[in-house]
């Protein structure tokens, strides 16, 4: 078994990369490309993250095992439940198993906007999915956090009070949506530990090495661009190779910073670029040495 639960015991700092499975109908090898090339920076965990129904969902649970299985990396598993049933998801369960992924990330998933939410025959929080995963035994389970608040809740208070319920049903660790802005997270990390979460909690970092989509990602998750980011995204925006560089920097800025103020675990949001991940982990290879 290599649960996550027991690599970030085992060492000082972890760093973890983030791939997405391709749109449905593209063909899977460019994606398990990306995963094998990924693997050579030896990162502590690749997580592969899981589309709401339709061909992607199926295909997570390929590239996990291909991570996991043929290139010896640890496979983390995203696995969201608004979008399958109770049955669907009891069956992705056993297919893990199958495939010998030990560890989840138990999400909910964005409601689509064309369902009826709840639904009756489907999970409603991912905190059910924990329960669920925790029933099946043997896996290590994360969950998402938010450290500007979920989107959909009106109080971060309560949105911590929810995280709270989801941890007591049995999560390892949380990765925390991106931000942008180190002190939001070292302020929301002091609200978890007032409020009693003290699992390991991942910082997710992601390299705007693109201005369009960065607008896109904001408005999706509701990370918010700080000034420094705007600055830099006034001025690059139109030069490509100066936006990508400049985005990197910033990158491993706030990783630097993140390590240096005690946090252990940095997750990057690869957006399947190997290129963006080598360059970051070439910047941070001595301060992240044991
Ligand atoms: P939950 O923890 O269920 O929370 C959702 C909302 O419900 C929050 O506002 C919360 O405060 C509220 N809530 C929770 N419990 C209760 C309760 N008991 N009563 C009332 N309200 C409650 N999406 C994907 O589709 N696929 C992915 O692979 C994926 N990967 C992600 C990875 C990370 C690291 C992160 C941060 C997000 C990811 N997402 C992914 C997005 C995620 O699915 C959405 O943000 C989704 O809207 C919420 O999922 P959750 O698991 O955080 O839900």
């Amino acid at each position: 078994m290599n649960y996550i639960s027991d690599i970030i015991k085992s060492k000082e700092i972890t760093v973890s990369f983030e791939i997405f499975p391709p749109k449905p109908q593209a063909p899977l090898e460019p994606v398990m490309d990306t995963a094998k090339e990924l693997s050579k920076y030896m990162p502590d965990y690749i997580s592969v993250t899981y589309g709401a129904g339709g061909g992607t969902s199926a295909n997570t649970v390929k590239i996990a095992s291909y991570v996991q299985n043929e290139l010896n990396t640890t496979a983390l598993s995203h696995l969201s439940c608004v979008s399958s049933t109770k049955d669907e998801i009891a069956k992705t369960i056993e297919e893990l198993k199958a495939q010998n992924i030990n560890n989840v990330l138990a999400l909910r998933g964005d409601i689509p906007a064309d369902s009826d939410f709840p639904n009756p025959g489907s999970y409603k929080y991912a905190y059910q999915l924990v329960e669920e995963l925790k029933k099946a035994g043997n896996f290590c389970i994360g969950a998402a956090c938010y450290p500007e608040g979920h989107p959909e809740s009106s109080c971060k208070n309560e949105d911590i009070e929810h995280l709270k319920q989801k941890v007591d049903c049995g999560c390892d660790f949380l990765i925390t949506q991106l931000f942008f802005d180190n002190s939001v997270l070292y302020g929301f990390l002091y609200n978890l530990l007032k409020k009693g979460i003290e699992i390991p909690v991942m910082a997710g970092i992601m390299p705007v090495t693109n201005a369009k989509q960065i607008k896109r990602i904001t408005k999706l998750s509701g990370a918010s661009l700080n000034s420094e980011l705007n600055s830099i995204l006034d001025k690059f925006a139109e030069k490509p190779e100066a936006m990508k560089q400049a985005g990197i920097a910033y990158a491993v800025n706030q990783i630097v910073d993140l390590i240096a103020n005690g946090v252990k675990g940095i997750h990057i949001y690869t957006m399947n670029k190997p290129d963006i991940a080598a360059e970051i982990m070439r910047s941070i290879s001595s301060i992240i040495k044991d």
